[in-house]
């Protein structure tokens, strides 16, 4: 049996060229990184529920009318998704001031933002994302003015969309981070949303307690973050909740 062929390994996913041409195989990993990969660590089943949860949130997307990357599940750990040039941003959306933002304004984190706010990281791990502007993002060509008319309005559709999924399920989406891709559909080439939607790439909190529900339970040291991780699959429905009352079982004398 021919071997498939690698095309990327990233931190927390490797991407295999797909069956089909223009299709890419997605594995997501158990790798955690956090500050730029100066913490690691193997978090065992964390890949599982990413790619569940992407599935689920992607195919959401979809259906609303979002285009996506995403194809299907394959299996456990694998998705089928379509292939696509990624636009070199990491588009940040944000409700509540945290992390960098929180930091960077000297915000008080939890404090409510008056309106979502959009931000742009230019993707480069060796200069650690750093943020830019609108007018970075024209004067390198990484898009066009119409380009990044698409990635707003897309970006806030994906934000009311999260949102409210979350909001239904007790969980405040506080941030989340995406990527686009570019596909070409003959002369023409349009925006989709590709690599994954997880709670390595948000921040959730429980609306009752503010008990942190994503990767910051890992940067911090805040407990079992596979936990965490599947109270968000288990509250959307994506996962079983577990039975509480197992009947224990009994000693025969
Ligand atoms: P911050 O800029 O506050 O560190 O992150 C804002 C949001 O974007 C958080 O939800 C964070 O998880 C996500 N984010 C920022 N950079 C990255 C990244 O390089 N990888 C992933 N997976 N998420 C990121």
């Amino acid at each position: 049996m021919a071997r498939r062929k690698k095309i990327y390994e990233g931190k927390a996913k490797i991407l295999y060229e797909g069956p089909e041409p223009g299709t890419i195989v997605q594995y997501f990993k158990d790798d955690a990184t956090a500050f730029n990969a100066q913490k690691k660590d193997v978090i065992e089943g964390k890949g599982v529920l990413n790619n569940r949860l992407s599935e689920f949130f992607m195919t959401g997307l979809n259906t609303i009318g979002v285009p996506t990357h995403f194809i299907k599940r394959l299996n456990m750990r694998e998705q089928l998704v379509r292939a696509c040039e990624i636009v070199p941003l990491e588009v940040i959306v944000r409700n509540i001031a945290a992390g960098s933002m929180a930091k960077r304004l000297g915000l008080e984190e939890g404090m409510p933002l008056p309106r979502p706010i959009v931000e742009y990281c230019y993707k480069d791990d060796k200069l650690g994302d750093p943020l830019v502007t609108e007018e970075h993002i024209a004067a390198f060509g990484w898009a066009s003015q119409q380009d990044m008319d698409d990635i707003l309005s897309l970006s806030l559709r994906v934000n009311d969309y999260l949102s409210g999924l979350m909001y239904g399920v007790g969980i405040k989406l506080v941030d989340f981070k995406i990527e686009i891709g570019r596909v070409y559909d003959g002369d023409y080439q349009r925006l989709i949303l590709a690599d994954e939607i997880s709670p390595d790439s948000m921040r959730l909190w429980d609306m009752e307690t503010g008990q942190k529900l994503d990767k910051d339970v890992f940067r911090r040291d805040l407990g079992s973050l596979t936990d965490a991780y599947t109270e968000v699959a288990q509250r959307l429905g994506v996962m079983p909740k577990q039975a509480t009352h197992a009947v224990k079982p009994k000693l025969i004398n």
